[in-house]
C-alpha cells in the first residue's frame, strides 16, 4: 500500500468535511424532531439522557454560584465545568448548549482518527476511519445530539492519548513527549472510570518497549511521563516535576545516559507507588480479603435485606455476537473485515499494537455488557478503513495502466466506503429516542421549582430525581446515581402503602436522610429503630399508621411528584418495598395491570393479557378464572378540568378493582392494596387526605402535593 500524505491544507480540508458529516449524521435527529412541540423547552429540544440532568444542574449550580450543602449536586464535575465555561463564552442558549455538546465533542473524534493515520502517512485512510468511527452504531448511540453526558469525551481522549503515543513512537522527539501526559491527566480528569484503560495504554507501552525497543531510552521517557501524570501528588507539583524533566531531556540530553533515566523510571514508579497511584488496583485485591465485623450494640450488628436494583435489570451476561458486532462496526461483515483490517494494519504498522487496550476493552463487552463496545470503535474504523485501502492496492497486481488504476482503486474504495457506512447511517435514521421529559411535565417542574424551596425535598422516583433537581432546583432523596435498595425502600414504601403510612414515613426519610449527612449514619431506617426505641423494624412501620406518630421536627417543605409514566414501573417500583426486611423474602404480588389497547366485544371488553371485563354483573375475567369485582371506577375530567370520579361498587367483599381514566383511554385492573396506594389515589383518582396533603399542581401527566406535617 502506497504512503499518502497531503499537504497539511488538504489535510484540513478532509478533516473539515469529515467533522461536516459527522454532524451531518447527527443532525437526522433535529431534522426529526424540531416540529415536536413536546419535546421542547424554552424553544429548544430537551435532551435525551436522564443523566444528563445531572451534569446539567451542576452547570447551572456553578453559574448561579452558589449551591446547597447536601443537594447532591454535579457541580465542580469536569463536564459541568466545561458546561458551564461554555456557557460563559458561547452566544446560545443553555439549552442549546447541552443539545449540541455531546454532537461537537463527539464528532472530534475524526481529529485523532485523522492524526494517527497520518502518523503512519495515511491521511486517506485516516478521512475513512473519521467517517466511519464517528458514526459507528454504538459510538452514535453515545454521541448523538442531546445526549448529554460525559460519553462525548470518554472515546475521544483515550483516541487522542493513543495518537499522542503513536506520534511519540514515530517521532521520537523530546518536544513531543508533554502531549503524552496532557491526554492521560485530560482523561483521568473527565472521566474517573478510565483509570483502568489509562494503566492498561501504560502496561502495553511497557510491553511494547520491552517486546520491540528494549534498548531505546525514548521509551523510558515515555513510560517516566504517563507514570508522573498518574502518580497521586499536587498537580502543580506534578507540572513542575514534568516541566524539569522536559527542560532537562531536551536542553541537556548529554546528562542523561541510559542509566540515569532508568533510575528515574524506577523513583518516578516509586513515587506513584507511595502515593497511591496503583491504590485502585490494590484496593480491589484486597477488598475481596477484608471485611469489617464489629458492634457495639444491636443498632450495628442489625442488618436490614433490602432488594438489590440489579435484581430487576437483566443480567449482564453474554450478549449475541451479532448485536456486539453492530455495535462496533454497524454490520457484522463490517465487524469481521476491521478485524482482519485491524491485524494487518498493526502488522504493516507495529506501533497500532498500542490500541489493544482500546480493543481489549471493546471486545470486553462480550462478557460484560454493551456498555463497553465503544471503547473498539476506534481501532477497529482504522481497521476496516485500512482494509479497503490494502485490497484496493491489489489491484496494482493486474491493472497495469495508471489512469485505470487509480479510477478502479478511487471507485473500490468510495464504494467499499458507501458500503461500510451504509448500515451505521440507517441505524442513526432508525434510531428515533424521544426526550427524557415532555413539555408538559417540565412546565409542572419548572411551575414547582417557584413554589418550592433549594432546600425542599421532591420525593418521587430515582428516574426523575435529576430532572427534578435541574427544573426546579430542589433537593431530593433519590436518583440516577443514588438508588440502591436502603435508599429506595423508603420511598417506594411511600408511594404504595396508605396515606397515612405514606405521609409518615416521607417525612421521616426526609428529616432522617438530613440528619444522616451531620450524624453519619449508615440507615435511616436503623436509626429511626434506635431513636423510636424499636427492636423489629415491622413494629416501627406498623406504628406509622397512626396519625398519632411522633414526627421529628419539620426543617423543610416535602412535596409529592406523581408523574404519570410512573404507573408502568408501579409493579417495579413495589418490589423494594413489598418485601420481609428482616428475610429478604417478598411478600405477595401485587395484580396490577395497565392497557391503552383494549377491544369492545359486545357484552364485555378484551385487556389484553387473557383479561375480560364484562359489562353487566360486575365481573372480571383473568385467564380462566371469573371474578366478582369490588368495583368499577370511571376518571373524566370535566369542562373545567377537574377530574371527576365515578364509582359503582359491586361486591364489597371482592379484592379487585377495574378503573378506567377516560381522558387517558387506560384500564387499570388492581387489588384493593394497590387501589389504596398514595400513588393510585392521589394521581390517578384525587382522593387525598387533606389533613395529610395539600395539592400544589395537579395536571393530567404529572401532579405534585405538599405535606401538610
Ligand atoms: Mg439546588
Amino acid at each position: 500500500m502506497q504512503n499518502s500524505k497531503l499537504s497539511a491544507v488538504n489535510f484540513l480540508a478532509l478533516l473539515a468535511l469529515s467533522f461536516i458529516f459527522s454532524l451531518s449524521v447527527r443532525y437526522i435527529w433535529i431534522n426529526q424532531f424540531k416540529d415536536v412541540e413536546s419535546f421542547k423547552w424554552n424553544n429548544e429540544l430537551m435532551i435525551n439522557t436522564n443523566d444528563g440532568y445531572a451534569y446539567a444542574e451542576g452547570a447551572r449550580d456553578m453559574l448561579q454560584g452558589f449551591h446547597q450543602e447536601n443537594d447532591l449536586s454535579y457541580a465542580d464535575s469536569s463536564l459541568s465545568t466545561t458546561t458551564a465555561f461554555l456557557a460563559k463564552i458561547v452566544p446560545i442558549s443553555f439549552e442549546t448548549l447541552l443539545l449540541w455538546m455531546p454532537a461537537i465533542f463527539g464528532s472530534f473524534l475524526v481529529i485523532p482518527l485523522m492524526l494517527i493515520a497520518r502518523s503512519l502517512n495515511q491521511d486517506y485512510m485516516g478521512f475513512v476511519a473519521a467517517l466511519l468511527g464517528s458514526i459507528a452504531w454504538s459510538y452514535y448511540n453515545r454521541t448523538m445530539i442531546g445526549y448529554y453526558d460525559t460519553d462525548m469525551l470518554v472515546i475521544v481522549l483515550p483516541t487522542f492519548l493513543l495518537w499522542s503515543l503513536i506520534f511519540n513512537v514515530a517521532e521520537q522527539k523530546n518536544r513531543y513527549l508533554p502531549l503524552i501526559p496532557l491526554f492521560l491527566m485530560l482523561n483521568s480528569w473527565w472521566y474517573g472510570q478510565s483509570y483502568s484503560l489509562n494503566m492498561a495504554m501504560i502496561g502495553i507501552v511497557f510491553i511494547y518497549a520491552m517486546v520491540f525497543e528494549r534498548k531505546n531510552l525514548f521509551f523510558h521517557k515515555m513510560l517516566i511521563f504517563m507514570l508522573l501524570a498518574i502518580a497521586g501528588i499536587f498537580l502543580w507539583l506534578k507540572i513542575i516535576l514534568m516541566a524539569a524533566l522536559f527542560l532537562a531531556f531536551h536542553f541537556k540530553k548529554e546528562l542523561f545516559n541510559s542509566k540515569i533515566i532508568f533510575y528515574i523510571l524506577v523513583g518516578v514508579s516509586l513515587l506513584v507507588l507511595a502515593t497511591g497511584g496503583f491504590t485502585p488496583i490494590l484496593a480491589q485485591i484486597k477488598g475481596y480479603v477484608f471485611r469489617e465485623a464489629y458492634a457495639s450494640d444491636i443498632y450495628e450488628t442489625m442488618k436490614l435485606n433490602y432488594f438489590a436494583v440489579n435484581q430487576t435489570v437483566r443480567e449482564a451476561g453474554q450478549i449475541p455476537f451479532e448485536t456486539f458486532a453492530n455495535r462496533i462496526s454497524g454490520h457484522t461483515v463490517t465487524f469481521l473485515l476491521s478485524v482482519i483490517g485491524y491485524v494487518l494494519l498493526s502488522l504493516r504498522y507495529r506501533v497500532m499494537w498500542l490500541a489493544l487496550p482500546m480493543v481489549g476493552l471493546g471486545f470486553l463487552a462480550l462478557k460484560g455488557g454493551l456498555r463497553f463496545t465503544v471503547y473498539a470503535v476506534p481501532p477497529m474504523a482504522l481497521g476496516a478503513s485500512y482494509l479497503l485501502f490494502f485490497m484496493a492496492s491489489k489491484f496494482e497486481t493486474f491493472v497495469f495502466n495508471d489512469t485505470t488504476l487509480r479510477n478502479v482503486k478511487i471507485a473500490f474504495i468510495s464504494l467499499g466506503t458507501v458500503a461500510i457506512l451504509y448500515p451505521n447511517v440507517k441505524h442513526a435514521q432508525e434510531y428515533k429516542v424521544p426526550t427524557v421529559f415532555n413539555q408538559e411535565e417540565v412546565k409542572v417542574l419548572d411551575a414547582l421549582g417557584k413554589k418550592a424551596g433549594r432546600e425542599d425535598y421532591v420525593v418521587s422516583w430515582w428516574d426523575y430525581g435529576y430532572p427534578i433537581r435541574y427544573y426546579a432546583d430542589v433537593k431530593t432523596l433519590l436518583d440516577g446515581g443514588k438508588h440502591i435498595g436502603k435508599v429506595n425502600f423508603p420511598v417506594s414504601f411511600v408511594l404504595l402503602n396508605d396515606q397515612i403510612s405514606a405521609a409518615n414515613m416521607a417525612r421521616l426519610d426526609v428529616e432522617y436522610t438530613e440528619k444522616s449527612y451531620k450524624d453519619l449514619f449508615d440507615s435511616n431506617l436503623i436509626q429511626e429503630m434506635k431513636d423510636y426505641n424499636f427492636t423489629d423494624v415491622e413494629d416501627l412501620l406498623v406504628s406509622m399508621q397512626s396519625t398519632n406518630f411522633a414526627l421529628p421536627q419539620k426543617t423543610r417543605d416535602v412535596f409529592l411528584y406523581l408523574p404519570n409514566r410512573m404507573m408502568s414501573i408501579l409493579p417495579t417500583v413495589d418490589l423494594f418495598s413489598n418485601l420481609d426486611l428482616k428475610t429478604g423474602a417478598q411478600k405477595a404480588r401485587p395484580l396490577f395491570y395497565t392497557t391503552n389497547n383494549f377491544k369492545d366485544a359486545g357484552d364485555k371488553i378484551l385487556l389484553g393479557g387473557g383479561i375480560e371485563l364484562f359489562k353487566s354483573g360486575g365481573k372480571l375475567k383473568i385467564g380462566a378464572q371469573t371474578i366478582p369485582l369490588h368495583e368499577f371506577v370511571v376518571t373524566q375530567y370535566n369542562q373545567q378540568g377537574k377530574l371527576e370520579i365515578k364509582r359503582q361498587v359491586m361486591n364489597a367483599e371482592s379484592q379487585y378493582s377495574v378503573i378506567f381514566m377516560k381522558n387517558y383511554n387506560q384500564f387499570l385492573v388492581l387489588d384493593k392494596r394497590l387501589e389504596n396506594s398514595t400513588y393510585i389515589k392521589l394521581f390517578v383518582l384525587e382522593e387525598y387526605d387533606s389533613s395529610l396533603y395539600e395539592p400544589v399542581i395537579l395536571t393530567p401527566l404529572a401532579k405534585v402535593y405538599k405535606l401538610k406535617k
